[in-house]
């Protein structure tokens, strides 16, 4: 098979093989007939020299009075170079002095010879010249010789004005139709076939209508087809009655987020929710109030989950939720506690009230499966275990994951009663001068001292009481014993140091926290340089402008502050120039870090800069001798660790305290506490 281009080519080849044959033809026919003239010419010049010359000569003597006659006749006609009279082979005469010669005679027609001769391969035409001189009859060779120089000129002129005339314009003709014909046939269809092929992008209008129809057409049809492609596509990813995402769309789009979440080696989480009690809705009030009320479910649901989640209809009254980039637990299980909440609200469905609730099974990847199959598996599993447990409420698959779910819970309810049954205890830090090894301050740390558990550490129930607002009172309570403590300390034993509070962000900013710490201080009479609070950078991430205004009313009132965990957050030094902060407490973790050359350097770094800022420097996390050193050898000034002594109560506090003052040398207290 052939491509049009070829086609087109051989096409135009063959009509132009065609025209040159018939050019050559022609050529031919026109040269033969130029060299019959001239032949013709030579031949009647010869005759017509023999004639005369045969008539008018008698004695082979007066060859030479015909001389000027001969030179007439060489000069007049032009392919003639010269004329030759001999005898036998001797030269008699010859218009041409250069020609002394006789030419041979394989280079000479006989004019009596009839056949037709190319005269480019002839020397010259004899004819003769017969007269009587005193009876003998003489017989003399007459020689035309040719002019091959003209005669060439002659005949070969021809081929190239032929060739010019001609043979060109066929050339250039073909040339021109090549062009268009490539430009308005083949080109268009090869951008057809390739449009057909790949459907890259659409080939431009052309001028012939065939082709046009062809092109719009195709156009026409890839387009619908396209647009086809995308409603199945839609069809086939979403469920018709809600219009959230099916089965189908799931699969795809969890399979992505497992590849994504192996790559950056992160958790995220499918939730299992089913409706309870909806058979019941479908069979008392039909199937048309059932839809609706999954319809609206669906519209509250999309409200629940972000933009990056992905929420799917499965069954009739299942639906699944990924969630991916959530903080930590609490705030995965706060999206399930939404979504219970909301499903526990009455629901006005075509005027009735309904109400049901929903049963949520969690299951978390990669540790409670690692593909599409498993996952969903142990959210369905999880969510027969919500179901088993009383409905309205969610369930992890892993056991694990589920007792600390629950167990924050519990902590959660519980701190709400402790605090009025006084389970609650500050224990207390002491700050240390590095030089003289003497307690200057102490921070007040909460224990929990709960009934069952024993005593729980902050780090488990500071973050589930920022969560639910519990830290606002919780803080207070911390904030007025830390008062009381100082002035009972000062006031019965004379141990007048400064006392810090940890303050949490949600504690800082909540409306009352100003007046009830003014309030609080004015009322027991502790002085305001007594009392530390102890704030974190997260205090600068919102609301910042009233955080600060906030900061300096009450640094103004003499109260100091201390930036606890430094260098963990994102602030700058420069920044904090515009802070009343007055002291920097410098994480645990850099001091277990400052053998390595990027700890020390930070270390001395901050503590030379926040000298310069006029601001005090501990360092926190304080365990061996050879830290301590360390920080003196930096000029770091305080510290707080366990190198001194772990959190403490304050009976032992105080023990530590009067052991100080009683003695000259600083003490080791490293005393053994159970936290
Ligand atoms: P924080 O304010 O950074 O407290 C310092 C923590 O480091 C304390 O843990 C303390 O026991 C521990 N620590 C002290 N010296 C050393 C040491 O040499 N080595 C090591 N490895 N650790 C040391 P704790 O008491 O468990 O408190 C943990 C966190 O809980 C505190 O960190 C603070 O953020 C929060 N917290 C404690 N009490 C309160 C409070 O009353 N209110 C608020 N909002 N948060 C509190
Ligand atoms: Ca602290
Ligand atoms: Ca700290």
């Amino acid at each position: 098979m052939i491509s049009v281009r070829q086609y087109i080519l051989i096409l135009l080849g063959g009509c132009l093989l065609i025209f040159y044959g018939i050019f050559w033809f022609n050529y031919h026919q026109m040269e033969s007939k130029t060299n019959a003239v001239i032949t013709q010419n030579i031949r009647s010049s010869l005759a017509e020299i023999s004639y005369f010359l045969s008539k008018e000569l008698s004695d082979i003597r007066d060859v030479r009075a015909y001389k000027a006659y001969l030179d007439r006749m060489a000069a007049q006609n032009d392919y003639i170079a010269a004329i030759q009279l001999a005898q036998g082979s001797h030269l008699v005469l010859s218009t041409d002095p250069a020609l002394k010669e006789v030419p041979r005679r394989e280079h000479v027609t006989l004019v009596s010879s009839k056949e037709t001769v190319d005269l480019r391969n002839v020397r010259a035409f004899e004819g003769e010249v017969r007269f009587f001189q005193q009876l003998e009859e003489i017989h003399l060779r007459l020689f035309i010789v040719l002019d091959q120089h003209f005669i060439r000129q002659i005949l070969n002129r021809s081929l190239g004005e032929i060739a010019l005339t001609q043979g060109l314009p066929p050339l250039l003709i073909f040339a021109v139709l090549w062009l268009v014909l490539s430009k308005t046939v083949s080109w268009p269809l090869e951008q057809l076939r390739q449009f057909a092929y790949y459907k890259s992008w659409i080939p431009k209008i052309t001028h012939l209508r065939e082709f046009e129809a062809i092109r719009a057409s195709m156009a026409q049809t890839y387009e619908r087809l396209e647009e086809e492609k995308k409603e199945l596509y839609a069809l086939s990813t979403t469920d018709s009655l809600s219009g959230l995402a099916n089965r189908n769309f799931l699969d795809q789009r969890l399979a992505w987020f497992i590849s994504e979440a192996s790559r950056s080696k992160q958790e995220f989480a499918v939730l299992f929710l089913d409706i309870d009690h909806f058979k019941e809705v479908n069979d008392s009030l039909g199937h048309k109030v059932g839809d609706m009320l999954l319809v609206a479910i669906s519209q509250e649901l999309r409200h629940i989950v972000r933009e990056h989640d992905v929420l799917a209809r499965v069954g009739g009254d299942e639906f699944i939720i990924v969630l991916s980039q959530y903080a930590g637990h609490l705030e995965l299980t706060g999206v399930a506690e939404r979504i219970i909440e909301r499903l526990a609200q009455p629901w006005i469905i075509d005027s009735y009230k309904l109400f049901i609730s929903g049963s949520i099974g969690i299951a978390l990847y990669p540790k409670d499966g690692a593909d599409n199959t498993s996952l969903m598996k142990h959210a369905d599993i999880a969510m027969f275990e919500a179901k088993k447990n009383g409905r309205n409420q969610y369930a992890f698959f892993t056991e694990e994951v589920n007792r600390q779910i629950q167990h924050s819970i519990m902590l959660g309810k519980e701190m709400k009663t402790a605090l009025a049954n006084d389970e609650f205890e500050l224990y207390y830090q002491p700050k240390v001068n590095t030089e003289s090894g003497k307690i200057f301050a102490a921070e007040a740390l909460i224990r929990w001292n709960h009934p069952r558990r024993g005593v729980v550490a902050p780090d488990q129930f500071i973050p589930i009481a920022e969560k639910n607002g519990f830290i606002v009172e919780l803080g207070g309570w911390v904030l007025a014993q830390t008062i009381r403590q100082q002035l009972e300390w000062k006031n019965t034993l004379g141990i007048d140091i400064p006392i810090s509070a940890n303050v949490s962000a949600l504690q800082f900013q909540d409306a009352n926290f100003e007046t009830n710490l003014f309030k609080q201080i004015e009322d027991s009479g502790v002085e305001h340089d007594k009392i530390d609070l102890e704030i974190t950078e997260t205090l600068f991430l919102q609301n910042s402008e009233r955080n600060l205004q906030s900061i300096h009313r009450i640094h103004q009132k003499g109260v100091s502050f201390s930036l606890d965990d430094f260098g963990t957050g994102y602030s700058s030094l420069g920044f904090l120039k515009s802070l009343p902060i007055d002291t920097l407490k410098i994480d645990k973790v850099f001091i277990q870090d400052y053998g390595a050359t990027s700890g020390a350097i930070f270390l001395e770094t901050i503590v030379k800069m926040a000298h310069n800022l006029r601001m005090k420097v501990i360092c926190e996390g304080v365990e061996t001798e050879q830290q301590l050193a360390y920080l003196k050898s930096i000029g770091c000034e305080y510290y707080q660790g366990y190198l001194c002594s772990r959190p403490v109560m304050a009976s032992q506090f105080v023990d530590m305290m009067k052991q100080q003052n009683g003695q000259k040398r600083p003490p080791k207290h490293n005393l053994r506490v159970i936290e």
